[in-house]
């Protein structure tokens, strides 16, 4: 029996799966991972995304707009991503955050856009999944999320009342300073890690990895980006999250089974699955 895994980030939904999506898919299942988060980024993902969960029931879907795209969604758009996000397959919404190192979409759409994806969430009780990124070294677009999440509600009652006891967001692919961790898992976020923590400039990773409680603790690819050491550099696929959640017991001092049974519990207790099987 391998080790149970999830990937609570990964692209399956990007053109580069068009050719083999079964063999990854059935990579992952044979290498253990029991869920695979499956995030839309604009309209057209969104709606691949959803097309790809319906294939395969262990499948999850998450529809939003990424900071990349901010300024590319029409209001139109927006209204259809609204419609998605009440669907059963669709467990959280994004994703969605800020970028502050890219900037493909000025900072004001990133922020409007990041603004309506958080309302999203707080309407349909699905947690929001967010992309965070600032220059290596800076820490601007944490400290500029902590600040939304924040005005949203997302510390206090609002969130309180619309997820019980859930995480209302999930901090995906963690890049940040300590004391943000410490922020974010205060405010009762949960915290995914992926390959990035392998790169230089993201050596607070292993500091924040132990400080996550059990519970909101996750860990992703984010396919087919991100791969990490030991995974093929072109495409990384969601089988390859073993190499983080190796990573992550190791740092923690769990014993790898025991660590995996854990992320399955915190995936289930963090993503809503009304579907579920
Ligand atoms: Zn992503």
């Amino acid at each position: 029996m391998p080790v149970r895994l999830v990937d609570s980030h990964g692209h399956l939904n990007a053109d580069r799966f068009d050719g083999d999506l079964e063999q990854v898919v059935g990579g992952a299942r044979l290498a253990g991972v029991e869920r695979i988060l499956v995030p839309g980024w604009n309209v057209r993902s969104s709606e691949r995304a959803l097309e790809v969960v319906g294939r395969w029931d262990w499948l999850d879907a998450a529809v939003g707009v990424h900071p990349h795209d901010a300024a590319k969604v029409a209001a139109a758009d927006w209204t259809v991503i609204e419609a998605w996000a009440r669907d059963d397959r669709v467990v959280a919404i994004g994703e969605t955050g800020l970028d502050s190192d890219r900037m493909f979409s000025p900072w004001p759409d990133q922020l409007d856009n990041l603004r309506r994806n958080l309302a999203l969430a707080l309407a349909t009780a699905k947690p929001a999944i967010l992309h965070c990124r600032s220059r290596v070294g800076e820490r601007d677009a944490q400290d500029a999320l902590v600040a939304e999440l924040r005005a949203a509600g997302f510390d206090g009652a609002a969130a309180r009342d619309a997820f019980g006891g859930r995480p209302p967001a999930v901090i995906h692919s963690f890049s940040g300073p300590v004391d943000y961790a410490a922020e974010v898992v205060a405010m009762g976020l949960a915290v995914s890690f992926s390959g990035l923590v392998f790169r230089r400039g993201e050596e607070a990773s292993a500091d924040a990895v132990r400080l996550v409680p059990a519970h909101h603790l996750l860990v992703e690819t984010d396919a087919p980006f991100l791969s990490p050491p030991g995974a093929p550099r072109g495409r990384n696929q969601p089988e390859f999250v073993a190499i983080t959640a190796r990573w992550a017991a190791g740092l923690r001092g769990d014993e790898e089974g025991g660590f995996g049974d854990h992320l399955v519990t915190a995936y289930d207790a963090t993503f809503p699955r009304p579907l579920a099987r």
